[in-house]
Order: structure tokens, then C-alpha cells, then sequence
């Protein structure tokens, strides 16, 4: 039996859900429930945190997961990604206030920069010779100029609106994302012929929807 971790609640979880239902797999799913079997496939779904879904996929706990790329990137473990699924576009922006003057990624030297990224950020800025005072915080990461915190931010961006909305402006794309299938290294052989299986399935769909 296969274990897929998947979010519990958040902007992944229905269509996560909607792809394994698409799949042909079918299962109970009640909210207030952690875990459900599928009744038609060797499937066990768990619904998690999606901050927790890298790190149970690369121990084990589970053997496969639906997460973020940003989210698989920033823990550490991008080798657990078996393919990209199309769905949850979104990106990781560098902004700046609106006035700010900002030519390249040069004028963020010395800056401080407010993030839930410090890993990627500090990668893409190291790669570019730029030295930046991250300041890492879990959420409300565009309030953190107005408030004094920082000079800049690097956050998630689909619209741009949440970034108007605080007088904000994107200035550089650092990471470009959407949800992945993930799934740990060392699975058994009856395992990975199941992954197999579900992969050829979530192909078929895709292919189905384009
Ligand atoms: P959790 O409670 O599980 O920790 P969360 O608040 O960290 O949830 P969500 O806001 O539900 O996470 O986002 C989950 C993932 O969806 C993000 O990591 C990102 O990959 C993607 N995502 C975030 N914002 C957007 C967006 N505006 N448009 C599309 N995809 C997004
Ligand atoms: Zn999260």
C-alpha cells in the first residue's frame, strides 16, 4: 500500500484531491479525518501541514507527496521530485516600496530583506555576488516595510494585488513554482511499480485535459 501525503487544508488541497479522484481512485473523504483509504487502489492518503510533506516524504512516513516546488526547494530536498503537475502556478518576487528607486538585483547589497525563503533567496542572491540581511518570518511578510522591518521582501506572487495593497512593487522573479508529485528514494520494488502506475494514470489525465 502506497501512502500519499497531500495539504490538509490550503490552496493545494482540492486540486490534489481532484487529481487522485481523476486518477479513478476513489476514497471517503471526511474533513475532520487525517487519513482515508482509497477502496479501488492500493492508496492511503494523508493530509498534512504542506510544510511538513517534504520531510515525512524524504523519511519515509510517507512514500509520496503532492507539495509546492517552493516549499520542496526551501526544505532542502528538491532530488525527491518525481515530475511537475500543472497546477498552483505561482512565483517567488523580490519587491520593493513603491518610490523605491531599483535598477538590479546589485541595489539589494546590504538591504534588509523580510522572507519565508531564506534558502532560495539566499541562494539566487549568492549566485549574483549579493550580500542582504535576511530576516526570516512565517507569514505577513509584505507588511514587514511599512512596519520598519525591512527595505524589501521576496515573497509568493500569483496577481500582484496583495503587493499593491501594501504599496509594494515586484521587482525581480527569484523562483518559479507549481505543485509536484515528490516521493522518497528508497521505496520498495511492489512500491515503485504502484508509483508507476499512478504516474501513467496522472499522464493520462493531463493529457486529457490540455
Ligand atoms: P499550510 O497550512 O498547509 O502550512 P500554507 O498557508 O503554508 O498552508 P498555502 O497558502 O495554502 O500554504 O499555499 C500552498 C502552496 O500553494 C504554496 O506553497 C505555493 O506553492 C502555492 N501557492 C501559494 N500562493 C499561491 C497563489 N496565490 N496562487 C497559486 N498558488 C499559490
Ligand atoms: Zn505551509
Amino acid at each position: 500500500m502506497l501512502r500519499l501525503a497531500i495539504q490538509k487544508s490550503g490552496r493545494l488541497s482540492e486540486d490534489s484531491l481532484n487529481l487522485i479522484r481523476e486518477c479513478g481512485i476513489s476514497f471517503l473523504s471526511a474533513s475532520y479525518k487525517l487519513k482515508t483509504e482509497a477502496t479501488n487502489f492500493p492508496l492511503e492518503i494523508l493530509y498534512l501541514r504542506d510544510d511538513d510533506i517534504p520531510g515525512y516524504v524524504q523519511d519515509g512516513v510517507a512514500d509520496l507527496g503532492i507539495v509546492g516546488q517552493n516549499v520542496l526547494v526551501e526544505a532542502g530536498f528538491p532530488q525527491l521530485q518525481v515530475e511537475g503537475l500543472g497546477f498552483s502556478k505561482c512565483r517567488l518576487s523580490l519587491a520593493v516600496p513603491r518610490a523605491a528607486a531599483y535598477n538590479s538585483t546589485e541595489d539589494l547589497q546590504g538591504v534588509n530583506i523580510a522572507t519565508s525563503y531564506p534558502q532560495i533567496l539566499g541562494a539566487y542572491l549568492t549566485e549574483r555576488g549579493v550580500k542582504a540581511n535576511l530576516h526570516t518570518i512565517s507569514g505577513s511578510v509584505e507588511i514587514a516595510p511599512s512596519i520598519g522591518l525591512a527595505e524589501a521582501i521576496c515573497d509568493i506572487v500569483s496577481s500582484g494585488s496583495t503587493l499593491l495593497g501594501n504599496g509594494l512593487r515586484e521587482v525581480e522573479t527569484v523562483f518559479r513554482s507549481e505543485a509536484v508529485l515528490i516521493a522518497n528514494q528508497n521505496l520498495s520494488a511492489e512500491k515503485r511499480e504502484l508509483l508507476e502506475q499512478l504516474q501513467f494514470r496522472m499522464q493520462a489525465v493531463r493529457r486529457a485535459r490540455r
